[in-house]
């Protein structure tokens, strides 16, 4: 399988911004440094300065150029990974868990409406889908369980489902579905630019340093002395000292999109639903379809970082074996070709769920929303910046809180486990065609 033809460009969704902001020059002061612009950081700081903080954002590269402008889009209702084993192992927190994947879609539902952001965002729920008939026993296995927590699934047949015709059936999430989230990017942005935030793009922090004063954030051009510091800086964290050893795997999923496909031939795939679809293999692969026909698709296969956490393009081979998955799922578009590819970091605990704490006096983190920030991000970044201005700990927070800075290595985050999970999943394809 071979990937020529295709583009390989930085940004998923957008072009950066014509209008980004110059990078911080000399010596300034606030009550809040907000570190990092992705959907946490640029939603704490939007709050904070609704709230009257005055508050700084600092952000290397364009608020959005993160995860936040390169993701699949999927507006989910439900945490990601296996329910069973997180109900189990996270079994006192588990109604707590629930609350706040229910409560971020809906907080970022209205985010959406209130700023009046045009995401080309629709509401056609999503599906974690079955290729075989194990995926298929894991899907009603779900399903049960999120039912019984009370979240509005159901378990149903492919075609019943509106799923193009490979697929088996699967979950059915009702709520939520899929936008661009590039717009969604942007539009944050916009709204963040019009607050009162100060917001300067193009600053790379160095070192958050807290003194008997507050705390010293060191620029190449400056410092920005603070009361209070909030990282935001998701699967960059590790480059700054002041992060929580351990605190995430920084991954990076890589994601293609078609040319756009005539409706006759998308319609004959059996897709009516144009529902959001991730698989049930170990390591899931997404399908979604965009406003202009064509299908983004991508994951299968997770790459650690080796090195600092940068610039970086999808590997031909990784964009191939996407691609090799695809072909396999839509016979029927075998002649629409792979127009573009992409990647991006995710920051990735082993539980899937967020994280948020303290680093240290002043130093708030909030990270790892592994694949699932488009809703979480918005909402905990939100609520973090609630809690800075006073506010007692909303409960969907304090699910994620913890107490004490301390991260246990995961070894299911290095390259010859992700590796043996994706052989494994291409070992069950082959039985299951
Ligand atoms: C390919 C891909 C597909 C995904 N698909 C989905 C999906 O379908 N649904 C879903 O819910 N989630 C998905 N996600 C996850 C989602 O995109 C993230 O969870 C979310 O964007 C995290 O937002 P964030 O603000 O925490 O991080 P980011 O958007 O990564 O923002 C962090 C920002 O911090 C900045 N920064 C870092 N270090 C510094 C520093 N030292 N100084 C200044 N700035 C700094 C970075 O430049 C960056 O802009 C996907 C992610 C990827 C990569």
């Amino acid at each position: 399988m071979t990937s020529a033809g295709v583009t390989y460009s930085e940004f998923g969704w957008v072009d950066p911004p014509t209008d980004v902001t110059a990078p911080v020059k000399g010596e300034l002061t606030c009550d809040v440094a907000v570190v990092g612009g992705g959907y946490a950081g640029m939603a704490a700081a939007l709050r904070l300065a609704e709230r009257g903080a005055d508050v700084v954002l600092l952000e290397a590269g364009f608020c959005g150029s993160g995860a936040s402008s390169r993701n699949a889009g999927q507006l989910g209702s439900v945490p990601g990974g296996d329910p069973s084993l997180l109900s189990l192992v996270h079994a006192r927190r588990w109604p707590g868990i629930i609350r706040l994947t229910e409560g971020a879609l809906d907080f970022t539902e209205e985010l959406i409406g209130r700023l009046g952001i045009d995401c080309e965002y629709e509401r056609t729920g999503n599906v974690r889908a079955a290729v075989s008939p194990g995926q298929l026993r894991l899907a009603r296995k779900a399903a049960d369980i999120f039912q019984k927590a009370g979240v509005d699934v159901e378990f149903g047949d492919g075609r019943d489902l509106g799923l193009p015709n490979a697929f088996l059936g699967g979950m059915f999430e009702r709520a939520g579905g899929v936008m661009d989230p590039g717009k969604f990017a942007l539009g944050l942005r916009k709204a963040l630019l019009a607050s009162d935030a100060k917001v300067f793009e193009q600053t790379a922090v160095q070192a958050v340093e807290p003194t008997s004063a507050g705390v010293i954030v060191t620029v190449p051009g400056g410092h920005v002395r603070a009361e209070r510091v909030v990282l935001a800086t998701n699967a960059y964290s590790r480059e700054l000292a002041i992060a929580p050893k351990r605190l995430a795997a920084p991954i990076w999923v890589s994601m293609v999109e078609t040319e756009p496909i005539p409706s006759d031939l998308l319609t004959g795939t059996g897709w009516t639903s144009r529902s959001g679809i991730v698989t049930q293999h170990n390591i899931m692969q997404n399908y979604r379809i965009t406003r202009r026909n064509t299908i983004v698709t991508g994951v299968r296969r997770l790459q650690v970082a080796r090195g600092t956490v940068g610039v970086r393009k999808p590997d031909p081979e990784v964009v191939a074996d996407i691609t090799e998955g695809f072909r396999a799922r839509f016979p029927s578009l075998h002649d629409i070709a792979i127009q573009r590819a992409w990647g991006g970091w995710i920051a990735s605990t082993p539980s899937m769920l967020p994280v948020a704490g303290e680093a240290t006096k002043n130093v708030s983190y909030l990270i790892a929303c592994n694949g699932h920030g488009l809703s979480q991000a918005p909402h905990l970044g939100t609520l973090l910046a609630d809690r800075l201005a006073g506010d007692e700990v909303h409960d969907d927070l304090a699910t994620v809180w913890r107490e004490r800075p301390r991260f246990t290595p995961a070894f299911t985050f290095s390259a010859p486990v992700l590796h043996a999970l994706w052989a494994v999943d291409r070992r069950a394809d082959r039985k299951a065609s």
